[in-house]
């Protein structure tokens, strides 16, 4: 029976480290969040520069079109202050005109300056966006390489220990083994080892009667707290 039950402390301690590594490997950070943060910065950049663009195409419209105004109004006031046109009714008119012509100037220069500082601002607003976004890049690559490691340490333990596992399951008696399935699974752990008169698994001191049927028996002994099938490896 000792040598049965050595076996079967043998898998419990390979079902404990499975169970340790699967539970790493599945809680590593693949970095899919940062990832997301990554993604979301970058068409927040693209987002801002076309909004730059469109802000310097509209600044370049609106300076050529004041351009063109400002000319009409010279040529009119050229004319006005040439002496060429003598009738006041006319002149009125031409006045109420290049007027409003400045107006409209004005007006255009105005949203020219306007789109000047906007596009300053928005420079400056997506400058900060870059730096950020180039760090968070650089975080995600440094932490995908981590991961890519610890990943492939993981993977590569957990199939050394199935492996292993699978070579000792026909060492085992099936009876045992079995016991074993089921009080794992409640309990989450099938054997302990008994030392120091206390049950392993549980910490409960073992009666002195279990104890002698421990050392004097060959059957399979339960721990009376937990439940699980007791070892004594000495
Ligand atoms: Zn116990």
């Amino acid at each position: 029976m000792r040598d049965k039950l050595r076996l079967l402390w043998k898998l419990e301690e390979i079902d404990d480290e499975l169970q340790n590594k699967r539970a790493k490997l599945a809680s590593l950070d693949d970095g899919s969040l940062l990832k997301q943060r990554v993604d979301n910065l970058r068409e927040e950049v693209e987002k801002n520069r076309q909004e730059i663009r469109n802000m310097r195409r509209e600044m370049e419209d609106k300076e050529l079109e004041a351009r063109g105004i400002e000319e009409r109004r010279r040529s009119m006031e050229r004319r006005m202050y040439g002496g060429l046109v003598t009738n006041p009714k006319e002149l009125e008119s031409m006045e109420k005109e290049t007027e409003m012509l400045r107006r409209t100037q004005d007006r255009l220069e105005e949203r020219v300056l306007e789109l000047m500082y906007a596009i300053e601002d928005k420079n400056q607003q997506l400058r900060l966006i870059e730096e950020q976004l180039k760090s968070e890049e650089a975080e995600y690559e440094k932490l995908r390489q981590s991961y890519e490691v610890a990943y492939k340490e993981l993977s590569e333990c957990i199939a050394h220990l199935e492996k292993a596992r699978e070579e000792l399951l026909p060492q085992l008696d099936p009876y045992l083994l079995e016991r074993y399935q089921e009080i794992r699974e409640r309990e989450g752990g099938g054997i302990a080892k008994v030392e120091r008169g206390v049950c392993g698994g549980c910490g409960f001191s073992i009666s002195p009667r279990i104890l002698s049927r421990l050392r004097e028996e060959d059957t399979i002994i339960y721990c009376e707290n937990c439940g699980r099938i007791l070892f004594m490896d000495e």
